[in-house]
């Protein structure tokens, strides 16, 4: 009979990795099964987007061995400029201002995608009892008394306590094992692509909040930054279209002059958008985890490091319980996982799609109640460090990878 591994995870992205590292790093037994292969999923066109790494997500970095192989292509967030916009006319007078003086810290990392699956990859090689499946779907899953049998593509059987579906918005797997989802599309495309500058950005994020949606532009290492552009989507496949010029140009306008001359790189990503939380999260022997479970609205930056708020999470609990000799894919254990990442993933999702409705548009009475919330949180220290604080995953009940003692 095939050893029945402790946990199998359906996705090799950035959460099944990290979870797949988190699990295996304290011994648990553990295959992750995804059809795409590494060298492809760190090709320079498979994903070109980068993440804003909230501290609580840097610390579990650290505390499982990935830090080490990203900290060189990170770029340290020192502060963060919110303004409200329009197209062609000034900013309004009132705006937010995060400096990270005020936490004595960074406000969190930038880095690219890329960069952070290098990590993920370089760390799991490190780690012994962790096996990567490669390329190789899981198909379907078979729970019986004892185990939960994942089927891959390649015809090989993985009977595990635990299976975790970490494969991503669509879920072939959440789908197989019935479990729907609440979603609607958001009207906007989010256009991402690298930009060069003339002068340094000193660390500095911007987001412009135009009518169309947010234009955020976020520092990389060296005098680059990554934009995030969100756009009507009866606008974006022109402006995806766009020969290299004309693109340069309606970035120009939108940057301002205050990096110099700016120039785009050639590849560019557009994504739809869309909101989408799991009816459930767990079934016996089974969880969900990262975009598989929620879909929000990119406006913050915090749709991986509520995912990886998941993986750390979910590792707390299927730990210990092994700890106790008790099975970590008990429907007991996997329930204190749902209730404690549900509610927050609701919570974080709602409020993402609140700012993205009361951002977007240009009706005069909203902009300015905006401005004037703007103005005030700007003016009230406590208020602004609240906001820090909420941006940076440090809120609520944290699970051990993510709290400062871990790092
Ligand atoms: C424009 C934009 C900007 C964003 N910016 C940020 C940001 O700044 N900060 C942030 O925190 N978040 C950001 N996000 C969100 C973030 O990118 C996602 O939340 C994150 O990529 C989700 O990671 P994941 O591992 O859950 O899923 P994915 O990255 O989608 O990975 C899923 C994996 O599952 C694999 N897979 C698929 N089917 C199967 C199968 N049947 N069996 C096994 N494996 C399978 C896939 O090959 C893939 O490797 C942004 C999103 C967008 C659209």
């Amino acid at each position: 009979m095939t050893k029945i591994v402790d946990a199998v995870i359906g996705g090799g992205g950035m959460v099944g990795l990290t979870l797949g590292i988190a699990l295996a790093r304290c011994g648990l037994d553990v295959v992750v099964a995804d059809p795409v292969p590494e060298a492809q999923a760190l090709a320079a066109g498979f994903d070109g987007r980068v993440s804003a790494l909230a501290f609580a997500s840097v610390r579990m970095f650290k505390a499982l061995g990935i830090w080490e192989y990203l900290a060189p292509h990170a770029q340290p967030i020192e502060d963060i400029l919110v303004t409200d916009a329009k197209l062609g006319a000034p900013p309004s007078p009132f705006s937010l201002h995060f400096d990270h003086r005020e936490l004595g810290a960074p406000l969190g990392y930038i880095a690219e995608n890329r960069h952070i699956r290098s990590a993920l990859f370089a760390a799991a090689r490190g780690v012994t009892n962790l096996k990567l499946f490669s390329p190789a779907a899981l198909v379907d899953l078979e729970t019986t008394a004892n185990s939960i049998d994942a089927h891959l593509g390649d015809g090989t059987v993985v009977p595990a306590r635990l299976a975790v579906a970490a494969d991503g918005r669509e879920s072939p797997i959440r789908a197989s094992m019935g479990i729907g989802v609440v979603s609607w599309s958001y009207p906007q495309w989010g256009i991402v692509a690298t930009v060069h500058h003339e002068r340094p950005h000193g660390g500095v994020a911007y987001e412009h909040f135009l009518p169309s949606g947010p234009f955020a532009i976020l520092p990389l290492t060296g005098n680059r930054s990554s934009l995030v552009w969100t756009e009507r989507d009866v606008v974006a496949p022109g402006m995806m279209e766009l020969p290299q010029l004309e693109f340069d140009a309606e970035i120009a306008r939108r940057f301002g002059a205050h990096l110099g001359k700016t120039h785009a790189e050639e590849l560019r990503w557009s994504y739809p958008l869309r909101f989408h939380l799991a009816r459930a999260y767990v079934k016996p022997r089974f969880a969900l985890a990262g975009d598989a479970a929620h879909g929000i609205h990119p406006i913050a930056g915090q749709g991986l490091n509520l995912g990886l708020k998941d993986a750390a999470a979910l590792a707390d609990v299927a730990l210990e319980a092994a700890s106790l000799g008790l099975d970590p894919g008990g429907i007991d254990v996997l329930s204190r996982y749902e209730r404690w990442r549900r509610f927050d993933s609701f919570t974080m999702a709602m409020a993402m799609d609140g700012l993205n409705r009361l951002f977007s548009n240009d009706i005069a009475p909203l902009r300015l109640a905006r401005d004037l919330g703007m103005g005030i949180v700007d003016r009230i220290g406590p208020m602004r460090r609240f906001f820090m604080r909420h941006a940076g995953g440090d809120v609520g009940r944290l699970p051990r990878l993510m709290r400062e003692e871990a790092a």
